[in-house]
Order: C-alpha cells, then sequence, then structure tokens
C-alpha cells in the first residue's frame, strides 16, 4: 500500500481525512510513488484560517528578519541539492543533471527574496504642498495562493512563496498533483530553515480545491502556472472574485534562424532547446523559423536529433527523460499522426521508442517535421514534447510577422550575426522574453519572468521587481505636522504666467 503524502495546514504535517486519492506515479516505470489526497473542505478552511491569522504576527516581523529566513533557507536549499533534485528526477522523470537545474533556479529566487529590505522600499517627497510630506510604503497583501504545474516542481514555487512570504505574506500552496514530493520536500526544509508555523501551508488536490481557494473571501492574490485553458479558468475565476492573479500559461516558441547565423551554434542550440526536459518545458523552442538559404541546414539537423535518446532519470547518457504521464505521451502521439494525416514531412517520428529495462516508461524519441503551416495542429497547439516543426520564410520580416501572429508570447530567440538583424528582432517582436544567440531566454530572478499575450494573463509578472509588487499593496501617506518650530526660510510665493 503506497503511502499518502502529507499536507501542511497550521504548521503541523497532517495525513488528510480525504478519501480522494490520486497516485503519484514514477513516468519511467508506472510504479506508484505516493498518493497525493484531495484536501477535504475541512482542511482549505484551517488552511485559509491558519493562514489569515498567522499573517497578522507574520506581517510584524521586522523585514531585515524575514530577510535573514531567506538566508538560512537558500543556504539550506544548497546543502539537499542532491537529495532535492534526486526526489525531483524520481517523479517527473528529468534526468538528474536536469533535475539540479529545476533546484537551482529556484535557489536563485529565494537569494533575490533575501533581498527583500531593499526591494520593499518605498519613495518619499518633501514639501510636496507648503509644510507637506508624501511617503509611499509597501505593505503586503494577506493570504497569498500558489497553483502550480507539474513540470517545474521547484523552481516554480519557488518563484511563488519565499517572494510572497519575505514580503510580509502568508501563503498557501496548490501543487501539481503529479508530481508533489518535490514541493512537499522544499516546504520541510523550510519549516527546518525556522518558519514560523502557518507563515505557509501545502494543501494537495485538483480543480475542486484550487475552485475553492479561487472563491475564498479571505484569499487576496493567486498565482498561477499552467496550461492555457486553466489558466483562463483561473484568472476568470480569481478576477471575479476580486483578486489579484497572475497566470502564467503555455506556449509555442520559435526560433528564427538568419542564413548569417553560426550554424554549428545554431544546430546544438536547437537541439537542446527544443528535446531538452523531453520538450516539456514552457519555453522549449518548437518552431525553428529557417530565413532563406538557412532551411539548408535541415537535414543536419535531423541528423543531430536523431542521435538524441531518452532514458531514466540516473543514466547520465540519457538526453531526457521519459513524459510525465501515459496521457501526456498519447496526446503527443496523437499530434504527430494528425500532422503526418494534415501534409507535413515527418523527417524524425520518435513515437515508437523502447528504452531498454524500462518497457513501461512513457518515452518519446525526438520527432522533426517540415513543411508545417499555420493552419496545421502541430503548430496551432503546444505539442510539449520532443518535437520539432521546421517552417521556412523568406525574410526577417517574414518571420516577425510568423510570430507575431501566433496568440501565444513566452519566448523567442534569433540566431544571427547581424546586430542590426537582432536589433529589429528585439524592437519589432511581440513576445515577452527574447533571446539573441540564447535558446531559452528565461531571465534571472532580478528581472522578472515576462510572457506576453496568451502565454499570460495579468499585469504584474513572477518574482523581480514585478514579483515584489504583485505580493504587495502601496500606501501613500501625506503628513503635514503643526508646531512651533520656526520656518526655515522666508515664505516665498512664486507667481507663474
Ligand atoms: P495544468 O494546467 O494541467 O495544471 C496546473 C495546475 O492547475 C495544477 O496544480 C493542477 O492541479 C491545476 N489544475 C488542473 N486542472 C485544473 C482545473 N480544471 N481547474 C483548476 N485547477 C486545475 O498544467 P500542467 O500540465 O501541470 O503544466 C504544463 C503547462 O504549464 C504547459 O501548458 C506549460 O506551458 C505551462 N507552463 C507555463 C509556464 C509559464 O511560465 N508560462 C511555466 C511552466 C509551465
Amino acid at each position: 500500500m503506497s503511502k499518502v503524502i502529507a499536507q501542511l495546514i497550521a504548521g503541523e504535517w497532517t495525513e488528510s481525512r480525504s478519501r480522494e486519492l490520486i497516485e503519484v506515479t514514477d513516468p519511467a516505470t508506472q510504479e506508484v510513488l505516493v498518493l497525493a489526497p484531495k484536501a477535504t473542505h475541512e482542511e482549505i478552511e484551517a488552511a485559509i484560517a491558519s493562514a489569515k491569522e498567522t499573517f497578522l504576527s507574520w506581517r510584524e516581523v521586522p523585514v531585515s528578519e524575514r530577510a535573514r529566513l531567506m538566508l538560512r533557507y537558500q543556504h539550506l536549499l544548497k546543502e539537499h541539492h542532491d537529495e532535492l533534485a534526486e526526489i525531483l528526477a524520481k517523479e517527473t522523470g528529468k534526468t538528474f543533471a536536469d533535475a539540479k537545474g529545476d533546484v537551482w533556479r529556484g535557489i536563485e529566487v529565494v537569494e533575490q527574496a533575501a533581498n527583500i529590505a531593499s526591494l520593499m522600499m518605498g519613495e518619499t517627497g518633501e514639501n510636496v504642498a507648503r509644510g507637506i510630506d508624501t511617503a509611499s510604503w509597501i505593505q503586503p497583501l494577506g493570504v497569498c495562493v500558489g497553483i502550480t504545474p507539474f513540470n517545474f516542481p521547484a523552481m516554480i514555487p519557488l518563484w511563488m512563496f519565499p517572494l510572497a512570504i519575505a514580503a510580509g505574506n502568508t501563503f498557501i500552496l496548490k501543487p501539481s498533483e503529479q508530481d508533489p514530493m518535490t514541493p512537499n520536500r522544499l516546504a520541510e526544509l523550510f519549516i527546518e530553515a525556522g518558519a514560523p508555523k502557518g507563515v505557509l501551508q501545502v494543501l494537495h488536490g485538483g480543480r475542486e480545491q484550487v475552485d475553492a481557494l479561487l472563491t475564498h473571501p479571505d484569499i487576496r492574490a493567486i498565482s498561477f502556472v499552467g496550461s492555457v485553458p486553466v489558466g483562463q479558468h483561473i484568472y476568470r475565476t480569481g478576477t471575479a472574485h476580486l483578486k489579484r492573479v497572475q497566470a502564467f500559461a503555455g506556449a509555442k516558441n520559435h526560433m528564427v534562424i538568419m542564413p548569417d547565423a553560426n550554424k554549428d551554434q545554431v544546430l546544438s542550440n536547437l537541439v537542446g532547446a527544443s528535446c531538452g526536459a523531453a520538450g516539456q518545458r514552457c519555453m522549449a523552442i518548437s518552431v525553428a523559423v529557417f530565413v532563406g538559404e538557412a532551411k539548408n541546414w535541415i537535414p543536419e539537423l535531423a541528423g543531430q536529433m536523431a542521435e538524441l535518446r531518452p532514458g531514466s532519470w540516473n543514466d547520465p547518457h540519457a538526453a531526457y527523460g521519459p513524459l510525465i504521464s501515459q496521457q501526456a505521451k498519447q496526446r503527443v502521439q496523437r499530434l504527430i499522426i494528425e500532422g503526418k494525416a494534415e501534409g507535413a514531412e515527418c523527417l524524425l517520428d520518435g513515437s515508437h521508442c523502447t528504452v531498454p529495462g524500462y518497457p513501461d516508461g512513457n518515452w518519446l524519441g525526438p520527432s522533426l517535421f517540415r513543411g508545417v503551416t499555420t493552419k496545421m495542429g502541430l503548430y496551432r497547439e503546444e505539442i510539449f514534447g520532443p518535437v520539432l516543426v521546421c517552417m521556412e520564410v523568406e525574410s526577417l520580416a517574414d518571420a516577425i510577422k510568423l510570430i507575431n501572429d501566433n496568440p501565444y508570447g513566452n519566448g523567442t530567440s534569433i540566431f544571427t550575426s547581424s546586430g542590426g538583424a537582432a536589433r529589429h528582432f528585439q524592437h519589432d517582436i511581440e513576445v515577452g522574453q527574447v533571446g539573441i544567440n540564447v535558446p531559452v531566454p528565461v531571465p534571472l530572478p532580478f528581472f522578472s519572468f515576462t510572457g506576453w499575450k496568451g502565454s499570460f494573463y495579468g499585469d504584474l509578472h513572477a518574482y523581480g521587481k514585478q514579483g515584489v509588487r504583485f505580493y504587495t499593496e502601496t500606501k501613500t501617506v501625506t503628513s503635514r505636522w503643526f508646531d512651533e518650530s520656526p520656518v526655515s526660510g522666508p515664505n516665498m510665493t512664486i507667481h507663474l504666467k
């Protein structure tokens, strides 16, 4: 009988009373690792009540002490880096190196959260009217919620709760039901770092649990990362209940290859950016747009992609792991079949991949298509698998138009040796994160993660200064003091003509 994973409510790790349990499986073997409960109504209410009450005392803790908690947490995360990566690799199937990267990118956000004191400084203006000063104070909101996807079970929870809590909020995390072990371990280490009881709560479950949080009057803000339909649902429901919402959603990321680019760099970066993590990254490159004669490199690209092979998390030669679930694998297989039926030319078909010793894994080999049009499902849908689609255009202007007409706007990149082409691209492209000879331009946490268009619903982005603004409210204080002290200068009036 598999173990039921615990929830963190009011500072205690407790087993849910729920009878509804979700199997968390090893995607390389289908072995059930743990069972994730669907939190009951009472458990959700208890977590919210505890977070609401704890907020009253947590907001009074000086910002420098809150920052110090983040320093201790960062230290512990680094000490447990390998252990966390192993848990993460087992439940997601990611290779160990990739799993370490997932944890590391989260640690970097904790480092940013340790700078909270300077990030929460407001502005002041003296003598805005005669004898009157104005100051803006940055204050926390209250109870914030994070709903996270399966594909980065360390990084994405760490995008959220450290910054929100450092800013003086309390936080309820509802991680993906597909890989909840890593978020639980992150929370355990947060408690070990000294987080007071009730500051962070962890609830498990799916749609019903999320909906209970989205509509609850005591929740002030919702951070979501996941798919487009769910992101739209979260944004609509959360804002309809008058909450602040940031919802990061799906993507279709294009890389433009100019004929003057460095061919070797283009090919190796394309292979890694499309198939790394089995293509299950919101910033994965899924469309390669070849401009002019650059299309002559496609056969060589096919040769390099054909070399890649997936494998288990602890196989040091594996390029990437299995897909997260059998359903995810079947969905990608369906898109490959439909792509062929729609007339795309399939240069590599990874649908029937096997890995020795792992007959039941959700494996897919790399797939490559050319001759794809904007009407095909291969282009319109986010595939979220190791599938790269090649398109050919005549000019940079055509490439920019193609990308700007796409409903998504998470990331894009251009490979070129022309500063003029790169400048033109970065200025005109309607995508929030742009790489110039950088295939996956995820910003470090002192910037913000800035998806656009259908890849993001909301106003303020994740982490960096925008993340702090998302989790805080600005209070503007205008003050005048009546006292007997002499005024330092004659009372002068300026008459403007
Ligand atoms: P998902 O939308 O299925 O699930 C995300 C979260 O929402 C999970 O916690 C899940 O329990 C919850 N959820 C699922 N269905 C729900 C429903 N009907 N109502 C309320 N909550 C629900 O996403 P996923 O498959 O876990 O993650 C992959 C997706 O996430 C991809 O589309 C990927 O592009 C996207 N993603 C985006 C970013 C970004 O920054 N833009 C980053 C990572 C992943």
